[in-house]
């Protein structure tokens, strides 16, 4: 879809001659992107946020949008269940952070990057973004693979006139680091979980937040996946799928005890759940308003 968009694009304007990438769109306005983690679910369209971009108003931002997410893990995971481990790509930096992530885009779709600019006036990518990894104090910096999420205070990481955004580490094994965000403005506070289990950090952060932007899997769907009687093993993957992931039954207990005012669901597993179970759920442990995420949805704040 975006290649034909880009293709239409170019013959429209090639009729008018001196083709350029147009004006305005949903993505003038835009400032920053935070990453939550970078499995792949999280970031695979991060490319096409900037290639695209120039087509929906990202050519006239009149800074470099900020990305901001976790830095390098700085140790491969240990092997789940033990054993050797398996091939391992990209051994020299097996685990890149952000910053890292975006050089290598960069260079995976240099070929797009520098036919835009030449053929469509585009701004480089380096005019386009600029990426950062976030710091995290010194007595933070925790054991990837042992404690890592120390309890702790959120860390502001971005401010500008609309918006200040903090983050927490929250509890995503195997994952680290693994941030949730706070999104504060006069109109409102909006708290996004990222993946997580449940975890002090994320019901720090929420405290008192207008909206709760939390995932949820369903403990009914994975009892039916994984059926008792289970092999060790089998018990292993089911405990690490709720150590990194909020059961649906415990998403409105998290909210409660943060006392947000709205908890919306996202990150569905199963994502064909019918909307009645997560309410029925999710409703018994919370008494503010809850909302079923869906794609697209947009929560105006007041
Ligand atoms: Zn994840
Ligand atoms: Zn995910």
């Amino acid at each position: 879809m975006d290649a034909g968009h880009g293709v239409l694009q170019r013959l429209r304007q090639a009729r008018l001659g001196n083709w350029q990438v147009p004006g305005g769109g949903p993505l003038d306005a835009l400032r920053a992107v935070f990453i939550t983690h970078l499995h792949s679910d999280h970031i695979v369209d991060l490319n096409s946020l900037f290639t695209s971009g120039i087509f929906n108003g990202l050519q006239m931002v009149d800074r470099p949008v900020e990305l901001i997410g976790p830095g390098n893990r700085g140790m491969l995971p240990p092997v789940f269940g033990g054993g050797a481990r398996g091939p391992v790509v990209a051994p020299e930096n097996p685990t890149p952070g952000t910053t890292e992530t975006w050089e290598l885009i960069k260079r995976a779709f240099a070929t797009d990057f520098n036919d835009r600019i030449a053929d469509n006036h585009a701004k480089s990518p380096d005019q386009l973004v600029k990426a950062r990894d976030i710091e995290l104090p010194s007595h933070l910096i925790a054991d990837p693979n042992g404690n890592n999420v120390p309890d702790m205070e959120p860390v502001q990481v971005y401010e500008d006139d609309r918006v200040r955004v903090t983050c927490i580490l929250v509890q995503h094994a195997p994952v680290f680091p693994a941030f949730a965000y706070r999104f504060e403005t006069e109109a409102g506070s909006v708290v996004f979980s990222g993946d997580t289990s449940r975890t002090p950090n994320l019901v720090k952060l929420a405290k008192g937040a207008d909206v709760l932007v939390h995932e949820a899997i369903s403990r009914e769907w994975l009892d039916g996946e994984m059926p008792e009687p289970r092999s060790p093993q089998v018990q292993a993957g089911y405990q690490h799928m709720l150590g990194a992931h909020t059961a649906a039954d415990e998403v409105g207990k998290v909210a409660e005890e943060a006392g947000v005012g709205r908890l919306v669901l996202n990150h569905l597993v199963p994502m064909d759940w019918p909307v009645q179970r997560w309410r029925q759920t999710v409703k018994r442990d919370f008494s503010g308003d809850l909302t079923v995420g869906q794609d697209l949805l947009r929560i105006p704040l007041s």
